[in-house]
Protein backbone atom coordinates (compact mmCIF):
# COMPACT_ATOMS: atom_id res chain seq x y z
CA UNK A 1 0.00 0.00 0.00
CA UNK A 2 2.68 2.43 0.51
CA UNK A 3 4.57 4.61 -2.29
CA UNK A 4 8.04 3.50 -3.39
CA UNK A 5 10.63 5.04 -4.82
CA UNK A 6 10.68 4.00 -8.80
CA UNK A 7 13.80 2.39 -9.79
CA UNK A 8 14.89 4.86 -13.02
CA UNK A 9 15.13 3.98 -16.60
CA UNK A 10 18.80 4.51 -17.03
CA UNK A 11 22.14 4.62 -14.84
CA UNK A 12 23.16 7.83 -12.45
CA UNK A 13 26.10 8.96 -14.86
CA UNK A 14 23.66 8.14 -17.99
CA UNK A 15 22.78 12.13 -17.84
CA UNK A 16 26.71 12.77 -18.33
CA UNK A 17 27.46 15.63 -19.03
CA UNK A 18 24.71 17.22 -18.50
CA UNK A 19 23.58 16.21 -15.34
CA UNK A 20 26.57 14.54 -13.28
CA UNK A 21 26.41 10.98 -11.69
CA UNK A 22 26.95 12.61 -8.13
CA UNK A 23 23.75 15.08 -8.53
CA UNK A 24 21.60 11.91 -9.86
CA UNK A 25 22.38 9.80 -7.43
CA UNK A 26 21.73 12.43 -4.34
CA UNK A 27 18.12 13.56 -6.29
CA UNK A 28 17.01 10.25 -6.05
CA UNK A 29 18.61 8.26 -3.15
CA UNK A 30 17.77 10.88 -1.08
CA UNK A 31 15.49 13.76 -2.31
CA UNK A 32 13.12 11.48 -3.49
CA UNK A 33 13.35 8.95 -1.28
CA UNK A 34 12.48 11.59 1.56
CA UNK A 35 9.44 12.45 0.00
CA UNK A 36 8.15 9.04 0.01
CA UNK A 37 9.25 8.09 3.14
CA UNK A 38 7.38 11.61 4.16
CA UNK A 39 4.86 11.11 2.43
CA UNK A 40 3.67 7.29 3.79
CA UNK A 41 4.44 8.75 7.43
CA UNK A 42 1.76 11.63 6.45
CA UNK A 43 -0.54 9.52 5.33
CA UNK A 44 -0.03 6.31 8.66
CA UNK A 45 -3.44 6.09 9.89
CA UNK A 46 -5.17 7.57 6.76
CA UNK A 47 -5.28 4.22 4.93
CA UNK A 48 -9.77 5.26 4.15
CA UNK A 49 -8.38 8.62 2.52
CA UNK A 50 -5.99 7.26 0.17
CA UNK A 51 -6.86 6.42 -3.46
CA UNK A 52 -4.52 4.38 -5.52
CA UNK A 53 -2.66 6.71 -7.07
CA UNK A 54 0.19 10.03 -5.73
CA UNK A 55 -1.93 11.55 -9.15
CA UNK A 56 -5.48 11.05 -7.69
CA UNK A 57 -4.62 12.35 -4.35
CA UNK A 58 -2.64 15.48 -6.01
CA UNK A 59 -5.81 16.02 -8.12
CA UNK A 60 -8.12 16.13 -4.99
CA UNK A 61 -5.69 17.65 -2.34
CA UNK A 62 -8.42 19.87 -1.06
CA UNK A 63 -9.87 16.18 0.36
CA UNK A 64 -6.76 15.56 2.22
CA UNK A 65 -7.54 16.15 5.87
CA UNK A 66 -6.63 19.08 6.88
CA UNK A 67 -3.72 17.93 10.05
CA UNK A 68 -2.25 16.37 6.62
CA UNK A 69 -2.82 18.23 4.26
CA UNK A 70 0.64 20.14 3.51
CA UNK A 71 2.60 17.20 4.50
CA UNK A 72 0.65 15.42 1.74
CA UNK A 73 1.06 18.74 -0.62
CA UNK A 74 4.94 18.99 -0.44
CA UNK A 75 6.07 15.02 -0.05
CA UNK A 76 2.89 13.68 -2.12
CA UNK A 77 4.08 16.90 -4.91
CA UNK A 78 7.59 15.79 -4.45
CA UNK A 79 6.80 11.91 -5.44
CA UNK A 80 4.78 12.76 -8.26
CA UNK A 81 7.29 15.38 -9.38
CA UNK A 82 10.17 13.49 -9.33
CA UNK A 83 8.76 10.02 -10.66
CA UNK A 84 7.49 12.36 -14.14
CA UNK A 85 10.99 14.49 -14.16
CA UNK A 86 13.00 10.95 -14.46
CA UNK A 87 10.65 9.51 -16.78
CA UNK A 88 10.93 12.98 -19.25
CA UNK A 89 14.69 12.83 -19.44
CA UNK A 90 16.24 10.92 -21.42
CA UNK A 91 20.32 9.87 -21.59
CA UNK A 92 22.00 11.42 -25.27
CA UNK A 93 23.50 8.11 -26.49
CA UNK A 94 20.18 6.01 -25.69
CA UNK A 95 17.93 7.77 -28.18
CA UNK A 96 15.35 6.27 -30.98
CA UNK A 97 15.90 8.88 -33.30
CA UNK A 98 13.05 8.05 -35.85
CA UNK A 99 10.39 8.03 -32.63
CA UNK A 100 11.49 11.14 -31.19
CA UNK A 101 11.80 12.99 -34.87
CA UNK A 102 8.18 12.07 -34.84
CA UNK A 103 7.32 13.00 -31.29
CA UNK A 104 9.73 16.47 -32.18
CA UNK A 105 7.26 16.86 -35.71
CA UNK A 106 3.56 16.23 -33.71
CA UNK A 107 4.63 18.84 -31.07
CA UNK A 108 6.60 21.61 -32.93
CA UNK A 109 2.71 21.73 -35.01
CA UNK A 110 1.07 22.13 -31.96
CA UNK A 111 3.48 24.19 -30.23
CA UNK A 112 3.81 26.26 -33.39
CA UNK A 113 -0.06 26.57 -32.94
CA UNK A 114 -0.21 27.36 -28.74
CA UNK A 115 3.03 30.05 -29.01
CA UNK A 116 3.91 31.16 -32.45
CA UNK A 117 7.25 28.65 -33.03
CA UNK A 118 9.13 25.95 -31.59
CA UNK A 119 11.69 28.86 -30.10
CA UNK A 120 8.49 30.73 -28.72
CA UNK A 121 8.12 28.10 -26.43
CA UNK A 122 11.31 27.45 -25.30
CA UNK A 123 12.11 31.09 -24.41
CA UNK A 124 8.79 31.08 -22.68
CA UNK A 125 9.59 28.07 -20.77
CA UNK A 126 13.62 29.27 -19.77
CA UNK A 127 12.02 32.47 -18.65
CA UNK A 128 9.94 31.05 -16.17
CA UNK A 129 12.52 28.41 -15.44
CA UNK A 130 15.24 31.19 -15.26
CA UNK A 131 13.24 33.50 -13.31
CA UNK A 132 11.11 31.41 -10.28
CA UNK A 133 12.73 33.16 -7.12
CA UNK A 134 13.90 30.16 -4.75
CA UNK A 135 12.67 26.34 -5.02
CA UNK A 136 9.87 25.47 -7.19
CA UNK A 137 9.52 24.05 -10.84
CA UNK A 138 8.97 25.32 -14.22
CA UNK A 139 6.10 23.82 -16.13
CA UNK A 140 4.13 22.98 -19.79
CA UNK A 141 1.16 21.68 -19.19
CA UNK A 142 -2.36 21.67 -20.75
CA UNK A 143 -5.45 23.06 -19.07
CA UNK A 144 -8.81 21.41 -18.47
CA UNK A 145 -9.94 23.90 -21.42
CA UNK A 146 -7.56 22.37 -23.91
CA UNK A 147 -5.09 25.65 -23.70
CA UNK A 148 -1.56 24.78 -23.35
CA UNK A 149 0.09 26.80 -21.05
CA UNK A 150 3.91 27.68 -19.43
CA UNK A 151 4.08 28.70 -16.21
CA UNK A 152 6.15 27.88 -12.53
CA UNK A 153 4.59 26.89 -9.18
CA UNK A 154 6.62 26.93 -5.99
CA UNK A 155 8.14 24.08 -3.74
CA UNK A 156 6.72 20.57 -5.13
CA UNK A 157 2.97 21.60 -5.74
CA UNK A 158 2.02 19.94 -8.76
CA UNK A 159 0.12 21.32 -11.87
CA UNK A 160 -2.24 18.67 -10.94
CA UNK A 161 -3.34 20.76 -7.73
CA UNK A 162 -4.83 23.18 -10.30
CA UNK A 163 -6.96 20.43 -12.39
CA UNK A 164 -3.77 20.67 -15.07
CA UNK A 165 -2.07 17.99 -17.05
CA UNK A 166 2.06 18.60 -16.57
CA UNK A 167 3.32 17.44 -20.16
CA UNK A 168 6.81 18.81 -18.95
CA UNK A 169 8.41 20.15 -16.04
CA UNK A 170 11.88 20.95 -14.78
CA UNK A 171 13.43 20.76 -11.41
CA UNK A 172 14.73 24.14 -10.61
CA UNK A 173 15.40 23.27 -6.92
CA UNK A 174 19.40 24.06 -5.96
CA UNK A 175 19.92 20.41 -5.58
CA UNK A 176 19.15 19.74 -8.80
CA UNK A 177 21.74 21.25 -10.41
CA UNK A 178 24.01 22.88 -7.75
CA UNK A 179 26.98 20.76 -7.09
CA UNK A 180 27.87 21.56 -11.13
CA UNK A 181 26.40 24.44 -11.71
CA UNK A 182 26.66 26.42 -8.64
CA UNK A 183 24.54 30.03 -9.35
CA UNK A 184 24.53 29.16 -12.89
CA UNK A 185 20.75 28.12 -12.94
CA UNK A 186 20.55 29.58 -16.91
CA UNK A 187 23.59 27.10 -18.03
CA UNK A 188 21.43 24.35 -16.75
CA UNK A 189 18.68 25.09 -18.16
CA UNK A 190 19.64 25.56 -21.14
CA UNK A 191 22.29 21.81 -21.25
CA UNK A 192 18.48 20.47 -20.16
CA UNK A 193 17.37 20.55 -22.87
CA UNK A 194 19.53 17.68 -24.45
CA UNK A 195 18.24 15.46 -22.56
CA UNK A 196 14.46 16.08 -23.10
CA UNK A 197 12.45 13.02 -23.81
CA UNK A 198 10.44 14.42 -26.50
CA UNK A 199 8.61 11.53 -27.29
CA UNK A 200 7.33 10.63 -23.83
CA UNK A 201 6.29 14.77 -23.74
CA UNK A 202 3.65 13.60 -26.93
CA UNK A 203 3.08 10.66 -25.31
CA UNK A 204 1.64 12.65 -22.54
CA UNK A 205 0.27 15.31 -24.67
CA UNK A 206 -1.90 12.67 -26.23
CA UNK A 207 -3.22 11.00 -23.59
CA UNK A 208 -4.55 14.53 -21.83
CA UNK A 209 -5.70 14.89 -25.51
MN1 LIG B 1 14.33 17.68 -6.95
Amino acid sequence: MAFELPRLPYGYDALEPVIDAQTMEIHHTKHHQMYVDKLNKALEGHEEHAPDTIEEILCRINDVPEDIRTAVRNHGGGHANHSLFWELLCPIDDRDLEAEKQAKHTLEKVLTLNFGSLDAFKTQFEDAATTHFGSGWAWFVKKPSGKLAVYSKPNQDSPLMDGDTPLLGLDVWEHAYYLKYQNRRPDYIEAWWNLVNWKKVAELWKAAA
